[in-house]
């Protein structure tokens, strides 16, 4: 059998904590409950799980600084984040995308819900840690990284390299929305000073190439005022 999956969860209501624990444990997930985010990172010094659940509103820190904090330590930059946010604004839900959460789900949530999510994302991350050569397939498209070759259908595309590592990033984190600055930074690299509109630019260059209309785009989804998926 599997090693079972980790999960850190931050929550300081009592009764939530125990209904998240219950239901994940009984789903097969080991699960780590934390009261504040400052117990939580004081364990992340010495373990890290495979996944975070973390509550917006907090008695110390709260769970977007929590997040960013997260997104910092090189150890657990990639590791998945769900928030759990009582806020529904818009503004909110994009600011803890922006700062790097997977996915967010807002109180009160049907806790049936919550393991879906949880299932889903290890089901896209497995998907995204095949090894960095492995060829990665969506409708039409393939992509072949050890051979920097990607087709569509029987035409081979023909890309810039960064085009390339554009299609890359956002097939291999497909379902994922990427923001400009996590494409900026992977594909121009950490010292790029460029403008987000770069990628802009590029991923329209990218869609005349791979979509059937760019103007209506099926493969690179753009969420406003975010960034890019690939659906
Ligand atoms: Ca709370």
């Amino acid at each position: 059998m599997a090693l079972k999956r980790n999960i850190f969860l931050v929550e300081d209501e009592a009764h939530i904590q125990q209904l998240i624990q219950y239901n994940l444990e009984a789903s097969g997930f080991l699960v780590s409950v934390f009261g504040s985010g400052e117990e939580l990172l004081r364990q992340c010094a010495s373990a890290i799980p495979d996944l975070f659940i973390l509550d917006l509103m907090l008695p110390g820190i709260d769970g977007l600084e929590i997040c960013r904090q997260i997104r910092l330590d090189a150890r657990m930059r990639q590791i998945p984040v769900i928030m759990l946010t009582a806020r529904a604004e818009e503004f909110d839900r994009v600011l803890g995308l922006e700062l790097g959460a997977d996915d967010y789900i807002t109180k009160p949530f049907s806790v049936r819900e919550l393991v879906a999510r949880v299932k889903a994302i290890f089901r896209r991350t497995e998907g995204s840690q095949q090894a960095e050569g492995e060829i990665v397939r969506a409708g039409e498209i393939v992509l072949d990284p050890a051979r920097h070759e990607a087709h569509k259908g029987d035409v081979r595309l023909e890309l810039t390299l960064k085009e390339f590592e554009l299609l890359k990033i956002l097939m291999q984190n497909r379902g994922r929305v990427l923001t400009r600055d996590l494409l900026l930074e992977k594909v121009w690299g950490f010292d790029y000073f460029g403008e987000t509109r770069t990628v802009d630019v590029h991923i329209r260059y990218l869609r005349q190439k791979i979509e059937d209309d760019d103007a209506k785009p099926l493969y690179i989804e753009t969420v406003r005022g975010v960034g890019y998926r690939f659906v």
